[in-house]
């Protein structure tokens, strides 16, 4: 998945002129802010709160699974 990131493009060059527009677009998010941003919000989703059969708490049971799969049977 990749995320847009924006900035907001500067109305003047600091001298009162209008500078050139800038170019929004700076790239893509780094993979381990865009990771941690969607772990974060699927770990809302404990089913505490959430109907029954919630589809992000499906989602967040099947990453949990497979973040953790490597780990299974070493502790
Ligand atoms: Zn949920």
């Amino acid at each position: 998945m990749k995320v847009k990131r924006l900035t907001m493009p500067r109305a003047t060059s600091g001298d009162g002129v209008a500078a050139a527009p800038a170019s929004c677009y700076t790239g893509p998010a780094p993979l381990r802010e865009v990771m941690f941003e969607q772990l974060d919000y699927l770990l809302a989703h404990n089913g505490k709160n959430c109907p029954s059969g919630c589809a992000e708490c499906m989602r967040l049971k099947h990453v949990k699974f497979w973040l953790l799969e490597p780990f299974q049977g070493v502790i």
